[in-house]
């Protein structure tokens, strides 16, 4: 392609900062970011409270975060954050050792065989699963692989047939009795449906084992993760700051028509004129937000292609919510909840986050999912009551909400539509009416798939 190509990016959040980053060392400088926030990071946001950044958004990343430390290269920063810990409680507040067998004695035939399990399942992944951990989801639903290594941060292309790769389509519950590896969910649930990623009976195993690839959740296992002192937002400050074109904020976009191979934006009542277009902000969005946010089918001269596969997208409510305590009532240390991470228990409180281990006064920030497919959305409002009277019963009772946040979170698509193919239609279409698509529901929703799917789009298309 041209270098001189005009191309508009649309989000500044990881997978728009990043896609500006990757252009830029491959030599296309002629880009614009537009940002409809006054600030970057998209859902990574670290507001700051008595003088320290807390996590609204991303907390963590693992080492295997190959993007991310592009960027932190690229910067010249690291991950300096607080190490993270946690321990468990059961849903009536106790304190409770669910993986040590010392203290759950009549647990230990379970404990054992779920060792066993947890290492059959990392035999299955390496070899009759091959090729399940690229990144984006190109092939899986016709037992292909295609795409980049994540063995390394040499990313290496890689290709090849696997007709097992199907299986990944299923619910990720149905993949695990599939291979008789059920007990292995007790695990996977921890980084998984407490980060607000849904439930194992609804989420194709695909975007369960891409992101949580087996060394991500030994990773997990073994707190062996990333944080940032400044927050995961400052990341993203930081990139922002050393791009030749940082984004441009408060761009609100009004319209977008591609016609005669241009792509013609009106921002904030100014038509401007591109060669091509990367969308890495919501491409549909099901219901009306609050917070105004609209799928790129609302705003874009939508093709009828782009509608019907976009109408297929769902997301997941997860709400966060940032809580004082008196010092007295402060958790001494993160908790994960297990009993809360179910279908039944939606609503509740599955886990709540102390960032700062030398202080009592900063805020803790709690996390609940109120959405489950085929059952009414819990309402915002019980939800927040719910998660509050939780954390009375955890004898961590809030004094007061500083910061609240229903997001836009993890959009992807059903069992049916990911093994109709919906992922490679959507890829077939890349390029198609001068537009790609990249952000979340292209590969997965944390900061690193999203920075490493628009890394493989520039080298693919660019
Ligand atoms: C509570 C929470 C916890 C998380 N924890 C982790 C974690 O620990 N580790 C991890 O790796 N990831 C985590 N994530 C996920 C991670 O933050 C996201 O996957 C990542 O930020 C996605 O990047 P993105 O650029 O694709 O999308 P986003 O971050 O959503 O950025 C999209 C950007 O597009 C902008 N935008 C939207 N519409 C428009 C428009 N019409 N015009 C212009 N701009 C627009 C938005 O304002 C936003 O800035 C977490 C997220 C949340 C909310």
């Amino acid at each position: 392609m041209d270098k001189n190509v005009r191309i508009c990016i649309v989000g500044g959040g990881p997978a728009g900062l990043s896609a500006g980053m990757y252009l830029e060392q491959k030599g296309y400088e002629n880009y614009t970011i537009l940002e409809r926030l006054d600030r970057v990071g998209g859902k990574c946001w670290s507001p700051t409270y008595n003088g320290r950044r807390y996590e609204m958004g991303a907390i963590m990343g693992v080492p295997s975060y190959y993007a991310v430390h592009d960027v932190e290269e690229f910067c010249g920063i690291t991950h300096d954050g607080p190490k993270l810990n946690r321990n468990y409680k059961n849903k009536e507040g106790k304190v409770i050792e669910p993986f040590e067998p010392k203290k759950n004695i009549l647990k230990i035939p379970r404990l054992l065989r779920m060792k066993k399990q947890v290492k059959k399942l990392g035999e299955l992944l390496e070899t009759k699963y091959k090729g399940y951990d690229l990144n984006g989801h190109r092939g899986v639903a016709e037992g292909r692989y295609e795409g980049f290594s994540q063995a390394s941060a040499k990313r290496e292309p890689v290709k090849g047939e696997n007709p097992n790769l199907k299986d990944l389509c299923l619910p990720f519950k149905e993949f695990c009795k599939l291979n008789g590896v059920d007990l292995i969910q007790d695990i996977w649930i921890g980084p998984f449906t407490s980060f607000g990623y849904g439930y194992f009976d609804e989420i194709p195993a695909a975007y369960v084992l891409k992101y949580l690839d087996f060394q991500t959740c030994m990773n997990f296992v073994k707190i062996n993760l990333w944080t940032w002192k400044n927050g995961t937002q400052y990341i993203w400050e930081q990139l922002n700051d050393h791009l030749k074109h940082p984004a441009r904020l408060n761009s609100k976009i009004e319209k977008v028509e591609r016609k005669d191979g241009k792509v013609f934006v009106t921002v904030n009542g100014a038509v401007e004129e591109y060669d091509k277009i990367i969308v890495t902000a919501p491409l549909y969005i099901p219901n009306k937000r609050t917070d105004g946010q609209v799928g790129m089918v609302d705003y874009f001269d939508a093709r009828e292609d782009e509608k019907a596969l976009f109408s297929k997208i769902d997301y997941e409510r997860y709400d966060v919510l940032a809580v004082e305590t008196k010092p007295e009532d402060h958790p001494e240390i993160s908790y994960y909840v297990f009993e809360n991470m179910t279908p039944e228990t939606m609503g509740h409180l599955m886990v709540y986050y102390r960032r700062w281990k030398d202080t009592k006064d900063q805020v803790i920030t709690t996390y609940a999912l109120r959405k489950h497919k085929g059952t009414p959305e819990i309402p915002y409002e019980a939800c927040k009551k719910t998660v509050l009277e939780d954390l009375k019963i955890m004898k961590n009772p809030a004094s007061n909400v500083v910061n609240e946040w229903s997001v836009y979170y993890f959009p992807h698509v059903f069992s049916e539509d990911y093994a109709a193919g919906w992922y490679d239609k959507v890829e077939a279409m890349q390029g198609k009416y001068d537009t790609f698509y990249a952000g979340e529901i292209m590969s997965f929703g944390d900061m690193d798939e999203t920075a490493e799917y628009s890394r493989e789009l520039v080298e693919r298309f660019f």
